[in-house]
């Protein structure tokens, strides 16, 4: 089960490190500041279980203008939050200068559940070495905590985070921030460096539109009670002064064009955040499936102009060829044909091993090696020929080596299907009702296809040809086709997006 995240940002404003581009290093904090937001941590842990549950947050990431993970209570509160039943992931983003052992030792004592703790560590050149550094992050990684560690893509450090990178566990996963004020864009080969370090790297360079309705899932909560829907969206209208949640959580409210960080367009609610990082993304731990499969029409291909053909958006392919770098079998699952398919998702062929074509009628792995249709053989098309003038449509039929494997009712775009032509045809037409068919309306579009042939079934195919289980892949599709194929992966229900 999923749930909303919570970004905890506090009023800690203060940081023990001193790097000279960071504002809050500079910031000096007296105690009476520290205790205040030792205070408002303490209120907020009191009111977070009820409030928690009952506005469906199950995880929760410490986001700091500062550094918390040097205050002990943060440990604690960590701690006491791990143990709510209702809650899945705890954690924060540091720098991983507090010391392991104590601030662990407090973590269990106060009941902390050590496999629910994520921490999102930051490098820090100006700060620390990368053997001081991934020495932190191998003793946490050894201690059982899942993490994933990064630094600022400035050029001049490239090859410090390459030195980094050999030093880390490949487990860890090492991603790196595209540079805010370089003033130029990274040269070819800054961006093969970076992207040889951290596969998921054109994420961070390609464009996010915009899109609230991706972002009802999350939340930001100020020390002063002051929300956000996300770290660079406007204050929502103030409600309370005190860090408590609101219930229900408030509608999304935005003002930018772009989502232009990963705390931003890594905590949308989409299939892609999903795929490439679980349940909670922002905590930017990768969850790697061993397979995907994804829909093309309304998933890969977006329409992003009415009347103009749908396309693969910049954001889509950067995060399909992120998996492709992780060399993560993809596969299509559409309703589409092999060779319609391949006409409309040329960019991306390639990086695919193969798919679910027709419905599900046609399973094809690595470049046809193997390959499997689900065949209409009982079925009398003549038919249907002498229907098309009456109920306006043309009869496509997809066949291999002479046998049919779909056919397609084909009508304009305007005149979709309606329930009484399809009765009608229905009655005329006996084989549509045998149970080795199935059929389904896709827009203006009806689609015949074997009882056997569905896109759940083409997981299971080749899941077994891969000798893996459908719950270790990952899948995304917005449409009716693709809810067994969901399911079977444990993904949440479609929705459009
Ligand atoms: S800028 Fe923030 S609130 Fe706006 S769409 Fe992007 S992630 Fe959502």
């Amino acid at each position: 089960m999923t749930g909303n995240t919570l970004i905890y940002r506090g009023s800690l404003k203060s940081c023990n490190y001193r790097c000279s581009y960071c504002p809050f290093s500079k910031r000096r904090t007296s105690a009476r500041e520290l205790e205040q937001d030792r205070a408002q941590w303490f209120s907020f842990l009191q009111s977070f279980p009820g409030q928690a549950a009952a506005s469906g947050i199950r995880a929760l990431l410490i986001a700091p203008y500062g550094e918390a993970l040097i205050h002990p209570w943060y440990w604690e509160g960590l701690a006491h939050i791990s143990a709510c039943q209702n809650i899945d992931a705890v954690g924060a983003q540091t720098n991983l200068s507090f010391p392991l052992e104590p601030s662990l030792s407090r973590f269990t004592e106060h009941g902390g559940i050590k496999k629910k703790l994520r921490l999102w560590a930051t490098f820090h050149p100006e700060m620390t070495t990368a053997e001081a550094f991934a020495g932190q992050c191998r003793r946490l990684f050894a201690a059982g905590i899942s993490l994933c560690a990064g630094a600022v893509g400035v050029p001049k450090h490239k090859n410090l985070i390459q030195t980094l990178r050999r030093m880390l566990p490949a487990e860890i996963y090492l991603w790196i921030n595209k540079m805010d004020g370089l003033g130029r864009p990274y040269t070819d080969e800054e961006q093969s460096a970076f992207l040889q370090i951290d596969p998921y790297f054109l994420r961070e360079l390609a464009p996010v539109p915009s899109d609230k309705a991706q972002c009802a899932g999350r939340l930001f909560l100020e020390g002063n009670g002051s929300t956000r829907t996300c770290n660079i969206s406007p204050p929502l209208p103030a409600r309370s002064k005190i860090p408590d949640i609101p219930v229900p959580l408030p509608e999304p409210s935005c003002s930018r064009r772009l989502c232009s960080c990963y705390l931003a367009y890594g905590g949308r609610d989409n299939f892609l955040n999903r795929i490439l990082f679980g349940p909670y993304p922002l905590f930017r731990i990768p969850r790697r499936p061993k397979a995907v499969f994804l829909d093309i029409e309304g998933t890969l291909l977006v329409q992003q102009n009415p009347g103009r053909p749908s396309q693969i958006p910049k954001n889509i392919l950067a995060g399909i060829k992120a998996l492709s770098f992780e060399n993560i079998p993809l596969y299509f699952a559409t309703t589409l044909p092999l060779r319609e398919a391949r006409k409309r998702c040329r960019p991306i062929w390639d990086l695919f091993s193969g798919g679910i074509f027709a419905g599900g009628a046609h399973i094809v792995q690595n470049a046809k090696t193997r390959e499997l249709y689900y065949y209409l053989d009982q079925t009398d098309l003549s038919k249907l020929s002498t229907l098309e003038q009456n109920l306006h449509f043309c009869t496509l039929t997809y066949a291999h080596q002479g046998r049919p494997y779909k056919i397609t009712l084909h009508r304009a775009r305007h005149n979709p299907w309606r329930p009484e032509e399809i009765q009608a045809l229905e009655q005329t037409i006996p084989w549509l009702r045998s149970p080795n068919i199935r059929y389904f309306t896709e827009q203006n579009c009806l689609q015949i296809l074997s009882a056997k042939a569905n896109k759940a079934a083409g997981v299971r195919t080749i899941c077994s040809w891969l000798n893996i289980s459908p719950r270790e892949a990952a899948a995304a599709g917005d449409s009716p086709e693709d809810i067994g194929m969901l399911k079977l992966c444990g993904e949440p229900p479609y929705h459009p997006e």
